[in-house]
């Protein structure tokens, strides 16, 4: 059975980091009927711990104090629950199992067994908000996503298989939403073999709207500790302001350019079928949040600003390159190879610079001797890194008069390393030194928005 107007609702590791914030989430879920499907985050700090389980080598002793701070976090929820007996058992086997993968000898060199790991704060946070439901008299039942999460086997970052999520949500799921409400856990998957996956940090946004996608929900609800998306990071300028309403595309370009609030691939599922999105504070609910609609009333020129920080810049010169054809190609093609993948890009008849996408800050690893090198055979390169990204997101930067005027005037005192037009209208960046990139979003906001 298909439920008409269903949504899914998904809590963030902050609202769902302890009892109360649980109770939080639990009245928001009981408010609304429609709300069949609540995916969770790890309660807030646990991934992090997990994480710093499955990439530093550390001693025995380490690694028990930090499996004993997350057995904290868990069993301070656990001794506020009306009946702690129904998840003492349930529990303390998910604790052992991850005990046994903490201390498991090829854990820093295999990514399975990382990612084993770090679905255990998911699967501890999801059992036990399942009981704070129940006690809210909701009807609620702990689904493991991996059931229907199907995705490749690139650990870490595996690639949610669409159509297989689709049919086996359909399957496994559908049937039972009129009856109950699952409690699921986001950023978690399998692959084709049963093995546990991950969707990359912050991935249960995407687990939210991929879930809303396969069980042809209206909308997804994604409620975090902010009351909605803001004309800027508000830790920038206390001017920032909520914005009601944003379309899919400013909502993909701002998650792109730095924006915290959604993981960058949230939109994709929620282009694709149409499904509103809603960002809201489950602590201020009553503050209502941020709509993300397909077509918006109003679409301003600007929406909003945001920040991308620790941009890895590479210049490439040759004195040959003046009309020398081939040149772009193979400094991309060397790009490529290594796995690089490249954002912003300007060409000037003797230098090509480029910006590197920088999603996980993980770049300037990967850009290592061998990439330089490879590109040191043929020409000159520099590498910077202490850039920061900003941009300014909104409608028709491209063709309304006046509107980048506005934009550059504001910034018109200051360096700026690169100037992009998007591919699409909904955005113009600059690449900036680090120590100006705050008063240059605070110069921004007060222009466009104050
Ligand atoms: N718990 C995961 C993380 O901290 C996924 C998420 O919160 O969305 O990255
Ligand atoms: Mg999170």
């Amino acid at each position: 059975m298909t439920i008409p107007d269903l949504n899914i609702a998904k809590f963030g590791g902050t609202s769902v980091a302890n009892y109360a914030a649980m109770q939080n989430c639990a009245k928001i879920i009981a408010a609304n009927p429609s709300t069949r499907v609540v995916v969770v985050s790890a309660s807030a700090g646990v991934t992090n711990h997990l994480v710093s389980l499955s990439n530093t080598a550390l001693t025995h002793a380490q690694i028990a104090q930090i499996l004993e701070q997350i057995k904290t976090i868990e069993n301070g929820i656990v001794a506020q629950l009306a009946k702690p007996d129904e998840v003492t058992e349930k529990l303390s086997s998910l604790f052992d199992a991850m005990e046994e993968l903490a201390f498991h000898e090829e854990l820093l060199h295999r990514d399975d067994l990382k990612d084993g790991l770090l679905s255990f704060g998911e699967r501890m946070s999801s059992l036990l908000i399942t009981e704070v439901l129940k006690e809210q008299g909701v009807n609620a039942e702990n689904f493991d996503a991996r059931n229907v999460l199907r995705t490749n086997s690139v650990f870490g970052e595996a690639v949610p298989q669409i159509d297989e999520i689709k049919s086996l949500a359909s399957q496994v799921m559908k049937s039972e939403l009129a009856e109950k409400v699952y409690v699921t856990q986001g950023f978690i998957g399998a692959d084709e073999q049963g093995r546990t996956t991950t969707l990359g940090r912050g991935g249960s946004d995407f687990t939210a709207a991929l879930l809303a996608e396969a069980l042809d929900a209206v909308s997804c609800e994604i409620w975090t500790d902010v009351v909605g998306v803001f004309t800027t990071d508000p830790r920038i300028t206390d001017a920032a302001r909520p914005l009601p309403e944003l379309s899919f595309d400013e909502a993909a370009e701002m998650a792109n350019f730095g924006a915290k609030v959604l993981h960058p691939a949230t939109m994709e599922p929620a282009l694709r079928k149409n499904i509103k999105v809603f960002v809201g504070s489950s602590k201020e609910p009553e503050k209502g949040g941020t709509w993300i609609v397909r077509d918006c009333v109003n679409e301003p020129p600007y929406r909003a600003i945001t920040r991308r920080k620790q941009q890895v810049m590479v210049t490439v010169k040759t004195p040959k390159m003046m009309h020398a054809q081939g040149f772009l190609q193979q400094v991309f093609t060397i790009i490529a190879k290594h796995s690089l993948s490249v954002d912003l890009v300007t060409t000037s008849e003797i230098a090509v610079s480029f910006t590197l996408d920088n999603p996980t800050n993980s770049v300037a690893e990967r850009l290592n001797r061998e990439t330089l090198d490879e590109l040191r055979d043929f020409c000159e390169v520099v590498v910077e890194s202490d850039y920061d990204l900003v941009t300014v997101v909104g409608n028709n930067m491209h063709s309304a008069a006046g509107v980048s005027a506005k934009i550059f005037s504001s910034v018109r005192d200051y360096n700026l390393r690169m100037i992009c037009y998007g591919a699409n209208p909904h955005n113009m960046s600059f690449l900036v030194h680090q120590d100006d990139s705050t008063e240059i979003v605070k110069e921004l906001h007060r222009s466009l928005f104050e």
